[in-house]
């Protein structure tokens, strides 16, 4: 039988999500049958503002189409060593003028791997953009226009900006930039042949 790769779902962290798995609450993302645990994908360190922190993904199988998930906790991107909120750090930086150098001075971090996250958001600023956009008037139907900022790059931030406090203003405070990772099916600084999720 060929190997059929897992889809990725983003998750909340570590307890809450064990518990939301063996209570059967998270759906899968291809049948909506609920999903049972099934392991764990390979361990990894993932950088934090406050340190290091080993990152073990939960694996679950659909009890419907028994497809396999892998379930990446919110305060990750797919393929990024560093955590999420760091690199929202980085692009705010950015769009208020700061360079890679300095950012990457400000974050202690190699230069190259900030460059590297900000020019995959400047390539793929315009599909953020508007994926974020869908994102805020499916939360808000009442919103008004999204107010153009002075850039691409500013544009991409005011529409994840938006789309995050229409998400708090409906369902309570959490991080932006997790918002970020759960919106982009974690895939906001993967190149946009792999598209983000559709907005539900
Ligand atoms: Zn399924």
């Amino acid at each position: 039988m060929p190997e059929v790769a897992p889809m990725l779902i983003v998750c909340a962290e570590g307890a809450r999500v064990e518990a939301e798995l063996v209570g059967g609450w998270l759906a899968c993302s291809s049948c909506r049958g609920r999903l049972g645990p099934w392991g764990h994908a390979r361990a990894r360190v993932l950088r934090c503002a406050a340190g290091d922190r080993w990152l073990r993904p939960r694996r679950a199988r659909c009890r419907g189409c028994g497809g396999t998930h892998v379930l990446l906790p919110d305060i990750a991107l797919l393929r990024r060593r560093d955590e999420v909120a760091v690199i929202g750090a980085a692009i705010e930086a950015k769009v208020r003028g700061v360079g890679h150098r300095a950012i990457a001075g400000r974050l202690g971090l190699p230069k190259d791997t900030v460059r590297g996250w900000l020019r995959r958001f400047a390539a793929d600023s315009e599909a953020i953009r508007a994926h974020f956009t869908r994102w805020a008037f499916a939360l808000d139907a009442e919103l008004g226009a999204v107010r153009p900022a002075a850039s691409v790059l500013g544009d991409a931030l005011e529409a994840i900006a938006v789309a995050a406090r229409a998400w708090v203003l409906r369902f309570g405070r959490r991080p932006v930039w997790s918002l970020v990772s759960v919106f982009s099916g974690g895939g906001l600084l993967c190149n946009t042949s792999c598209p983000f999720p559709p907005v539900r």
